[in-house]
């Protein structure tokens, strides 16, 4: 009996040279190898404008999301 053409897998041919898991891989990713798709974290700067600091808090750093918070409270 013929098995799975994927590396490190021995297990019988269901289709196209794949054995059952790796079939319902390739027909869900389109790739044997893709267990899941992976999630890409989107990583934010804080707005303010030249600081490239990771955005904490409504889009701002720390230190600027309390300096706009204090500059938007002093406006009135
Ligand atoms: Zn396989
Ligand atoms: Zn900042």
């Amino acid at each position: 009996m013929d098995i799975c053409s994927m590396e490190n897998c021995n297990k019988p041919i269901k289709a196209k040279q794949l054995c059952s898991m790796h079939h319902q891989r390739m027909l869900r990713h389109g790739d044997p190898m893709t267990v899941r798709p992976r999630k890409e974290k989107i990583k934010a700067t804080c707005k303010w404008v030249s600081c490239t600091k990771d955005a904490a808090t409504k889009g701002y750093c720390a230190k600027h999301y309390y300096i706009q918070r204090v500059m938007a409270s002093n406006k009135g």
